[in-house]
């Protein structure tokens, strides 16, 4: 198949882009480099199934292509409150002309969406079917809204004009090639402690959160796409739960070194708790995650050990 990739040069898009390749098909890959970076996919240029292109999904596109994964968004809360504006049109535009792009082409398009749509839960762990509880006017509305309303556009083209759609909500996910200064909790504990800098705790750190290797992410992700007895959306992620404080207490005792905990104000609306409940993937799918915490921080650390 030829497949075309948003934000394929971001941390899950280059890996996406690997898997692909790896499969056999064409790969187009389209990102403007806001938050991807061209050496995540430097080790692809002149594979004669790969094209990069820069361009940004706010602007309509036009390619010929099998499938869509739209995967285009800054992803970490520094990031997506850079310009929040132009993140909310990144969501809602650049799910609006991937979906186009779909229609036109009849091609089965996929949306990454996130456990953001469920806000700060008040029913742990997330089911699919809760429908969330999100601030829609606070700082980190641009994302959470951004993706709801990408959501509503996926299953209204659906319903109305009978676009072959998934959509995956995707829980915390980690790994090799994120960005070393992208602000969230496992690059940043990671680099803090390698560059024997104090890690940073957000709040008291009894926050929750549920955290997914990078491999058994995409594993899910690939299984939704290329089955038919669902559109979802599916919750794909690693049902083991941890505080900030588990996180940076574990990560000091891999990497080693002198750091120590600091704690810094909590910022506003983060989410207290946040595990997926994993029945659906797990029944339609056949899929749960095999990667652990400690096995994948491993494979973090080593990757960051050639960065920093
Ligand atoms: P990332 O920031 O590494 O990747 C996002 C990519 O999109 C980057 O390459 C960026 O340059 C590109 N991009 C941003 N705005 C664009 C635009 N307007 N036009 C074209 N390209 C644009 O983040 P990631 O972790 O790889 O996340 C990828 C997707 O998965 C995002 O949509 C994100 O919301 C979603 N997601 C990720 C996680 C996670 O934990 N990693 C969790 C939930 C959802
Ligand atoms: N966090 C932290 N220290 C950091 C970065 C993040 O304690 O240096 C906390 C953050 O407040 C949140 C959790 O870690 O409670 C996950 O943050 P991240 O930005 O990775 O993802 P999200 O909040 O979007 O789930």
């Amino acid at each position: 198949m030829r497949i075309l990739i948003t934000g394929g040069a971001g941390f899950l898009g280059s890996h996406l882009c690997d898997r692909l390749l790896g499969e056999g098909h064409e790969v187009i890959c389209l990102d403007n480099f806001f938050t991807g970076r061209k050496v995540n996919v430097a080790h692809l240029r002149g594979h004669p199934h790969f094209e990069l292109v820069r361009h940004d999904v706010i602007d309509p596109f036009k390619f010929e292509v099998d499938q869509i994964y739209n995967f285009a968004c800054p992803a970490s809360p520094p990031h997506y409150q850079f310009n929040p504006i132009k993140t909310t049109k990144t969501s809602v535009m650049g799910a609006i002309n991937c979906l186009g792009l779909a229609k036109r082409v009849k091609a089965r398009v996929f949306q990454a969406s996130t456990s953001e749509v469920y806000g700060d839960p008040q029913v742990h762990p997330q089911p699919e079917t809760y429908w969330g509880n999100v601030n829609p006017i606070g700082k980190r509305s641009c994302y959470d809204e951004g993706k709801r309303c990408a959501e509503t556009l996926f299953f209204d083209y659906h319903r109305e004009n009978r676009v072959d759609i998934r959509v995956v909500r995707i829980f915390n996910t980690y790994g090799p090639r994120m960005n070393p200064d992208d602000g969230r909790v496992v690059s940043n504990f990671i680099v803090q402690a390698l560059r024997g800098q104090d890690l940073t705790v957000y709040g008291d750190g009894t926050q929750t959160r549920s955290f997914c290797y990078v491999d058994d992410l995409l594993e899910g992700c690939l299984r939704l796409m290329n089955q038919t007895e669902t559109v979802g959306p599916v919750n794909i992620g690693n049902p083991g739960e941890f505080t900030m404080l588990e996180l940076a207490e574990l990560t000091l005792k891999l990497v080693g070194g002198k750091s120590r905990i600091v704690h810094r104000p909590l910022p506003a609306d983060d989410p207290r708790q946040r595990r997926p409940d994993i029945a659906v993937a797990r029944r339609v799918l056949g899929w749960e995650p095999r990667v652990a915490l400690e096995d994948g921080l491993q494979r973090t650390i080593a990757y960051f050990r050639t960065q920093v």
